[in-house]
């Protein structure tokens, strides 16, 4: 079969690295991602792999001179790669290889190969693909583990056997995977029951490997997908074991609760309808991990998750910890979505005091928009009629914060008197008496004593210091 590159937009590009490889007697082809994408008619990768059965290195430079003299090219030696950016593409040679593994690693040893050798050690038939870019054969498909088959009836397929495959570099069972999620294709049942019995080995692999291509799975358009896959072969209790913990429905007394795992698949499909952020979607994977620490059952109040909020927040930390996420600003973000997860539902069955309102805003501040997001995503009810009366409470209840909002100016709460003036006021060193009175006027104005305005402050702080045994200046 062969494709026809005239149409690609790269077709120039082609042509260049064919002709100068054969100037240098070097076979060429374009293999892996890319070809895939072409063919599945995706959007057009931006980094595109090349292969010679030859030194990567030295055509890499070669392509590059001609393109432009100065142009930097950056070579892994080790790899026995070379790599330059062009037009916004990355573009990587590399010598065709033939790879051999050991036991403790998933690095393998590496000697030259030919091409099919190269396709060999590819993880998938589909990411065997390879494109000639050879003057005799431009434009020719070589796929011998017939991955245009796969690619067309939607199979993630080892080109080898599975179970060596997988052992080799278990990463793969998490490229499968993510491919299947991200792709829409079934994992064909030998890989399967191959990565059930490898899931072990998972456990070689570093963790920022492991998440790099469990947060492009978190990125597909239905996430569950793939989670239930992890799920299914045994990876995901290895590296989130927080989250299987919420699997199964316990009954005591004919009361039961709900499977808070399959839920927190649910609210994950449900809020990435609606967002792309990566972090937003990991808040609604998260924001019921404090329920199995606390589950408990009681004669009175039947089965309840006391502070599993809080709890979870506080869990959040340790798992992006051992996760290796960024423990920065998404962490936290994480963890305050979490922590206030049941806010707005509460409001709504407690009734919305608009002191209550006014502390959501208060502790929620710019982020309250994606709390009602995740709180919205959390309705997982069939019953048509109750996920009506839900949504109706919450836009009442996001009307009133905007009310509230418009009055109080709380979102960015910035206190109307500030430490150095009541420093000025009593004349007072700084001291704790300064924090007593900033507290209270945070309190007074949340709980809606006085308005966010400066000298309602002024005269409530008169006040409260006289408590204090402070004299005005
Ligand atoms: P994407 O760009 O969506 O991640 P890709 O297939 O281009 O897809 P890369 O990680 O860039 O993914 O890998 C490029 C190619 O290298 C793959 O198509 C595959 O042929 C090969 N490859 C990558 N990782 C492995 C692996 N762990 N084992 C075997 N082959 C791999």
């Amino acid at each position: 079969m062969v494709i026809n590159l005239k149409q690609n937009k790269n077709f120039k590009l082609f042509k260049l690295v064919s002709a100068v490889a054969q100037q240098n007697n070097q076979s060429v082809y374009i293999v892996g991602g890319f070809v895939r994408d072409l063919l599945m008619k995706r959007q057009m990768p931006t980094d595109i792999d090349f292969v010679t059965e030859s030194s990567g290195i030295y055509l890499a430079k070669k392509i590059a001179q001609e393109i432009n003299p100065k142009l930097k090219v950056s070579v892994f030696k080790t790899y026995g790669t070379a790599m330059f950016k062009h037009n916004g593409l990355d573009l990587e040679f590399v010598g065709a290889r033939k790879e051999s593994y050991s036991e403790d690693s998933r690095k393998p040893s590496v000697e030259t190969g030919t091409l099919e050798d190269d396709q060999k050690r590819r993880d998938f038939t589909i990411n065997a693909l390879a494109i000639s870019l050879n003057k005799e054969n431009f434009g020719e498909l070589i796929d011998p583990f017939d991955g245009i088959s796969d690619l067309q009836n939607k199979i993630i397929r080892t080109p080898l056997e599975p179970l060596q495959t997988y052992s080799d570099d278990p990463l793969r069972m998490m490229r499968a995977i993510r491919f299947a999620a991200t792709l829409n294709f079934q994992i064909e049942e030998n890989s399967l029951e191959a990565i059930k019995k490898e899931a072990e080995r998972i456990k070689i692999v570093s963790m920022e490997r492991i998440m790099v291509e469990f947060n492009k799975i978190m990125l597909s358009e239905k996430p569950s997908v793939g989670l239930k896959l992890m799920e299914q072969t045994g990876l995901l209790p290895l590296i989130i074991p927080e989250l299987t913990a919420l699997k199964g429905i316990e009954e005591v007394e004919g009361q039961t609760h709900k499977d808070n795992f399959w839920h927190t698949l649910e609210v994950v499909d449900n809020i990435s309808k609606n967002t792309d952020n990566l972090w937003l979607r990991w808040a609604a994977l998260l924001h019921d991990i404090g329920k199995a620490p606390t589950k408990k059952f009681d004669k009175k109040n039947g089965w309840t998750f006391h502070g599993h909020e809080f709890l979870g927040s506080k869990m959040v930390k340790n798992l992006f910890y051992r996760l290796k996420l960024p423990l920065g600003s998404d962490m936290k973000y994480v963890q305050k979505l979490v922590k206030l997860s049941s806010r707005p539902i509460a409001l709504i069955d407690d009734g919305t005091s608009d002191s209550a309102l006014r502390r959501l805003l208060f502790d929620s501040g710019e982020d309250l928009e994606d709390l009602f997001t995740l709180c919205k995503a959390d309705i997982t009810t069939k019953n048509s009629s109750k996920q009506e009366k839900f949504k109706k409470n919450f836009e009442y209840v996001a009307q009133k914060i905007k009310e509230v909002e418009e009055k109080d100016s709380i979102r960015n709460f910035q206190p109307p008197i500030s430490g150095e003036e009541i420093m000025e006021m009593f004349n007072l060193q700084p001291s704790r008496e300064i924090g007593i009175l900033k507290e209270k006027v945070k309190e007074a104005i949340l709980e809606g004593e006085i308005t966010n305005d400066k000298e309602e402050a002024r005269s409530f702080v008169i006040e409260e210091a006289k408590l204090l045994g402070l004299k005005i200046n």
